[in-house]
């Protein structure tokens, strides 16, 4: 083990944590202070006021109110960088920035421009997770910079999502890890198809629909409604019960609904940097359809977790079931588990933060 590091770790400008705003975020820095806390690390984390973690988690929790940043993939590609009056973004980093002294390394976990700005301002290392592809000229330009003056510092979850940024040296990959101790296995599932993510246009939870009003079989929906008027639209495209909303549900609550799915549809139709529902849903030996795109492309192993189809064929998800459903779900698991586990994830995490010297 590595001698303990004083990390501070910097959430999304996006909101509190606790009610799925940060997206795919949430569960990775719950992932990161899981298992970064085993390995002896002293944790601190600061965060939107209001934000809610596990009561189990060994961290400090540091608040700041302000306005949440707006989300840069519902901004268009090439709007400039914009801070609402009275921002949690720029009040997180001013806390961060005086805070420092106190820590070996900070590490960012907020996909925006300003902490990346601030790699070669702060004292004590500045290092950045990219919790997502390219989807704003000015980010891609905030991150390739970076790249090139200190490429020690950016990690990417996936090879794919990484490919979409100019980066001079081959990217640090991380991936990521789940606690598999909190996802149950079900032997017997029901005749319903499983669909899990923000409802949201970049999702394709449209798609998915479709496939199951082909199937005939129903779609059970988990997720936070960030846009109603899209929601209201995939809804309008089937037919009537097709789809059975359950909402944003806590870890707990949704690994054990989810596991009672015969097959899970993903269905995104931008590069997903990662995808964590898809190995959600394998860790409670539930196999997965994806399209393939983006990181769940890297993370289905055909027949062993799932089936990969072409990006955007809804007929590919039709036709995909029969093997799905052929797939051992204890098996699945078992896979997932040993690909995806929580301690390997914190100790890539550690090396990548130790490979650089403070
Ligand atoms: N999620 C959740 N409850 C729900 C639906 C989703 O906690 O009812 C979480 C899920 O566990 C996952 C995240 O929302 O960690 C979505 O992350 P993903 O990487 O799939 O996509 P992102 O939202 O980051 O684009």
């Amino acid at each position: 083990m590595a001698s303990p590091l004083r990390l501070l770790l910097v959430s999304t400008p996006m909101g509190p944590i606790g009610q799925g705003l940060g997206g795919g975020v949430e569960l990775t820095l719950d992932s990161l202070l899981r298992g970064l806390g085993a390995r002896g690390h002293r944790l601190a984390l600061l965060a939107a006021s209001g934000s809610q973690l596990a009561a189990d988690l060994p961290v400090t929790l540091l608040q700041e109110s302000g306005v949440p940043q707006a989300s840069w993939q519902h901004t268009d590609r090439d709007a400039p960088v914009t801070i609402p009056a009275d921002g949690l973004l720029p009040r997180l980093w001013q806390r961060a920035l005086g805070l420092q002294g106190d820590y070996d390394r900070v590490l960012n976990l907020g996909y925006d421009w300003l902490p990346l700005w601030l790699t070669g301002v702060f004292r004590t290392p500045l290092f950045h997770l990219v919790s997502m592809g390219s989807v704003s000229t000015a980010m891609d330009e905030a991150i390739a910079t970076v790249a090139a003056g200190h490429p020690g510092r950016l990690a990417f979850h996936t090879a794919a999502q990484a490919a979409e940024f100019a980066l001079p040296d081959p990217p640090r990959l991380l991936a990521n890890g789940f606690d598999f101790t909190r996802y149950t296995c079900r032997g017997q599932p029901e005749r319903v198809l499983g669909w899990v993510g923000r409802i949201a246009p970049e999702k394709g939870l449209e798609d998915a629909a479709l496939a199951a009003a082909r199937l005939g079989w129903p779609l059970r929906v988990w997720g936070l409604r960030e846009d109603p008027a899209y929601a209201a639209m995939v809804e309008a495209s089937v037919p009537a019960g097709t789809i059975e909303w359950r909402g944003f549900q806590p870890t707990e609550v949704l690994q054990a609904e989810l596991g009672a799915c015969a097959v899970l549809l993903n269905t995104p139709k931008w590069t997903e940097a990662f995808g964590n529902v898809v190995v959600e849903a394998m860790a409670c030996g539930v196999p997965v359809v994806a399209y393939r795109r983006g990181g769940p492309a890297e993370l289905v192993e055909p027949g062993l977790t799932g089936v990969l189809v072409p990006a955007d064929a809804v007929e590919g998800l039709v036709a995909a079931l029969p093997a799905a459903l052929a797939i051992d779900r204890l098996a699945c698991r078992a896979r997932a588990e040993a690909r995806f586990g929580l301690a390997a994830f914190a100790e890539r995490v550690e090396r990548w933060l130790l490979a650089q010297p403070a």
